[in-house]
């Protein structure tokens, strides 16, 4: 394994690379170091073959990684990632961009969501360190991804939730045969108690005590972006910010291989999106601050809906360190955004894919996309999973079964209510 420690990100003191999220020193955040020599001595197109001798999935990327050994057999768990980078011609067009969009589409992951990678790192760690019970905070997304990993590995979970979260999420979570607790209160307040819990039992909570190994399941999203760009760098990447994990580790997996001589050039301007009726890192970043004012969230995208977002004040140094920015979008913004990119390029997404293709439309209407160069947005939950949103968002026609009740009905256009 390449990993070498668990790092303090304020002082820098290290630890093994046990079940640990918080430093002793400080208090600040741990995030996994690795030392990468191993793989530098070698040339790079030699590398890109071994990672293009991998699996179809996340664990082509093993050497990034902070596991000891290829999950595999009864262990292998999902198949996650290698997900659809296309092309979205149609939609760049609408918002009069002059130059590529590209749709990473991380809907088409085992639970339709992009926390599958993140729960796959944290669930093979956690294996490796001996714990047999999954658990999580969850706004939605990880609720599933947790309970089908679980059943997957045949290990037992408990999945905490807000207990106002979209029907369609908690059916979806449910059926895997996970212990479902619906806390009464928001993300915040479940995440408080899912804290406490991970002080009492031996449970790896992916979010909470292992969350610096789920941390760095994200960075796959940015190495399958480069590979799928032909071993290039997008100019600016647009993407979520819950509490602001995805977003940094995008980032740091970009720089990892810039640094290993996989891609070559700059880092791409980073833009940060989220829902106005949460967006405390957006508050923070347009006000010139970098610490974060919790808030309580009132917003249709609930699986950004995090009011105090842990990583908040470091997705404000990189949006602001690669020329990007954080925006807010207001919830008709939202609902726009998933029809456009339904519109557009085929692809129905949840609300939190309304936040990032709204993002990218406002970042166009203000001109901050200049001509020529490449975006690719990220596109994280599916559509299926949120259906109250587009509800009433389109009409349709109804007509008996008789060709002159379609034609004067349907061909000529007239709308029954
Ligand atoms: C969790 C989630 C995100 C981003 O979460 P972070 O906490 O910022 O890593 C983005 N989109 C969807 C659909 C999610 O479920
Ligand atoms: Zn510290």
């Amino acid at each position: 394994m390449n990993a070498k420690s668990l790092t303090c990100r304020e002082c820098g003191f290290e630890y093994p690379l046990e079940a640990r999220y918080v430093c002793e020193k400080c208090f600040g955040p741990v995030e996994v170091a690795y030392d990468f020599s191993a793989l530098a001595s070698g040339d790079s197109e030699s590398l890109k073959r071994r990672i293009q001798a991998g699996p179809q999935n996340i664990w082509r990327y093993a050497d990034f990684l902070p596991v000891d050994a290829l999950p595999q057999g009864p262990h292998a768990g999902l198949p996650v990632g290698s997900t659809p980078l296309v092309k979205a011609d149609r939609l760049a067009e609408r918002l009069g961009i002059d130059g590529e969009v590209w749709v990473k589409n991380d809907a088409h992951n085992p639970t339709h969501s992009f926390k599958d990678r993140v729960v796959a790192v944290a669930s093979a760690r956690a294996r490796e360190l001996g714990m047999t019970t999954l658990a999580c905070a969850s706004t939605g997304n990880l609720a599933g991804a947790v309970a089908a990993q679980a059943a997957a590995l045949g290990l037992e979970s408990y999945v905490f939730i807000p207990s106002d979260l979209e029907e369609q999420k908690i059916l979806s979570t449910g059926i895997y045969g996970t212990k479902l607790v619906r806390v009464k209160g928001n993300y915040d307040d479940v995440n408080r108690l899912c804290t406490e819990l991970s002080g009492e039992r031996d449970w790896a909570f992916v979010n909470v005590n292992v969350r610096p190994y789920y941390a760095e399941g994200s960075k796959t999203l940015a190495y399958e972006i480069a590979e799928q760009l032909d071993w290039q760098l997008p100019d600016r990447v647009v993407a979520p910010i819950a509490s602001g994990s995805l977003f940094t580790k995008l980032k740091k997996g970009f720089g990892e291989w810039i640094e290993l001589g996989l891609i070559e050039g700059e880092q791409p301007a980073m833009f940060g999106a989220q829902a106005a009726g949460c967006s405390p890192v957006a508050t923070a970043y347009a006000e010139g601050k970098n610490f974060i004012k919790p808030v309580k969230p009132d917003t249709i995208a609930k699986s950004l809906a995090i009011g105090n977002p842990a990583d908040g004040p470091y997705a404000i140094d990189v949006a602001k360190n690669s020329d990007g920015s954080i925006e807010a979008v207001t919830d008709d913004e939202i609902r726009a955004g998933i029809k456009l990119l339904a519109e557009t390029t085929g692809i129905f997404t949840e609300t939190a894919g309304g936040v990032t293709t709204a993002t990218l439309a406002k970042l166009a209407a203000a001109g901050k996309i200049p001509a020529g160069g490449r975006t690719v947005i990220v596109i994280t939950g599916d559509g299926l999973k949120t259906l109250d949103a587009v509800r009433g968002s389109f009409e349709s026609y109804e007509v008996e079964p008789k060709l002159s009740d379609f034609i004067t009905h349907v061909e000529n256009e007239v709308l029954v209510p």
